[in-house]
């Protein structure tokens, strides 16, 4: 037999996903992969109807559909304040996932070094040696999850071919600061670096908080590569619809890229995601005042729990401190809270290039219900764990 690709010896399959098959074999409540339980707006249920009956059923425009690009153009430069030219300067993907993998195959040669903030969202490193690069990791220091600005610019220094930026941040719920966001501009111009930026959880940032985009900030635009998705801001994570939004030099080789790694995006629901896209500017802030209110419920029954966490600015995840229950592996952790609580999680240790072993991952993008259920359940961990 040859040898499969070396390249693969150098990570696992993916901890959240393997954490939504464990919490399906036993009957957990999914709070493990980042998804919600509940449906889109009807906006685009009922969209998606009229599709099924009037099409389109057959391929689109490789970088996709014309009033797509239009109105996701006209969405995005209003919410980034930039002009976003729709016929140069959009690649549409199969989700974000597939935008990250166009941006990173785009800039990076096979021996180039991106750096990735630790604790990262894990397709990230994947991603980074599927190319052939090699990740340099900096680490954004818990509880804060600042990054020291030494440790960041000795990355640069070693001759970085692109960053990677995760704002709102998964797993920690970091927002960057202003501040933040401008000391990695300057370094990325000092450097001449890309900035790969996945901005998911552009809407889900809770107040007193706000969201920059990077590519808004001076000079900033041709260099960064904004990947992002309608996944969390329409609850369609099932359609797998992302983009890349950059200069017009960047976007004619991503959309080679694209083309050659999944041809386009599903056409029937590019369309009926123009319902999600031409939404008034209303919806957005209902968006973030529902997640406010499952963020707060759900601190509030961590409390009652007694657990101990870090309060998330943006996304919808919360990092709970294990450490007074476990001193050993938090993925045998998560197992077993899973069989024994009925809660899944994702152990933290997946998300972190440091060897830090003492914090799980939930995500509270679940129905109020749900979350007073898995509340219930958090409610006897210490109990079970001999710790009441
Ligand atoms: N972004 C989500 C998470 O972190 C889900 C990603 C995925 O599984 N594609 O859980």
């Amino acid at each position: 037999m040859p040898q499969i690709s070396r390249r693969l010896g150098s990570f696992t399959d993916s901890m959240i996903r393997r954490m939504t098959r464990i919490a399906q074999s036993c009957d957990a409540i999914n709070l493990a992969q980042g998804f919600p339980d509940f449906g889109p707006p009807s906006e685009l249920i009922n969209a998606l109807e009229k599709v099924a009956r009037e099409g389109p059923h057959q391929y689109e425009i490789t970088w996709g559909s014309r009033k797509f690009r239009k109105a996701l153009a006209s969405k995005q430069s209003k919410f980034m304040g930039m002009p976003i030219d729709p016929e140069t300067q959009i690649v549409v993907t199969c989700g974000s996932t597939e935008a990250m993998m166009v941006a990173m195959m785009t800039v990076c040669n096979p021996g180039d070094k991106v750096i990735i903030f630790s604790p990262f969202y894990e397709n990230y490193g994947a991603d980074t040696i599927l190319c052939g690069a090699q990740p340099i990791y900096v680490p954004l220091h818990p509880p804060e999850f600042k990054f020291d600005e030494e440790e960041l610019r000795s990355a640069f220094r070693q001759g970085a071919k692109a960053l990677v930026l995760c704002n709102p941040s998964n797993p920690s719920g970091k927002v960057f600061t202003l501040e933040e966001l401008k000391f990695i501009a300057g370094l990325s111009e000092e450097y001449d670096t890309f900035v790969i930026t996945d901005e998911v959880y552009e809407h889900i940032v809770f107040e007193p908080y706000r969201h920059v985009y990077f590519a808004s900030l001076p000079g900033m635009a041709e260099r960064t590569l904004c990947c992002s998705s309608l996944s969390k801001t329409y609850s369609i994570t099932g359609w797998r619809l992302g983009y890349v939004i950059s200069s017009p030099y960047i976007i004619d080789n991503a959309r080679k890229v694209h083309d050659f790694l999944t041809v386009g995006a599903a056409a029937p629901l590019q369309k009926a995601a123009l319902a999600g896209l031409t939404l008034p500017d209303q919806y957005y802030n209902q968006l973030r005042e529902l997640y406010t209110e499952k963020r707060d419920i759900f601190l509030k029954g961590l409390e009652e729990a007694g657990l101990k966490y870090m309060t998330p600015q943006g996304a919808y995840y919360v990092m709970v401190d294990i450490s007074e229950f476990t001193k050993g592996s938090d993925l045998e952790f998560c197992e077993w809270l899973a069989k024994e609580v009925g809660i899944a999680a994702v152990p933290g240790s997946s998300f972190f290039k440091e060897d830090v072993n003492h914090m799980i991952r939930l995500n509270f993008a679940k129905k109020n219900e749900t979350l007073a259920a898995a509340i219930e359940r958090l409610k006897t961990l210490r109990v079970k764990v001999g710790r009441a």
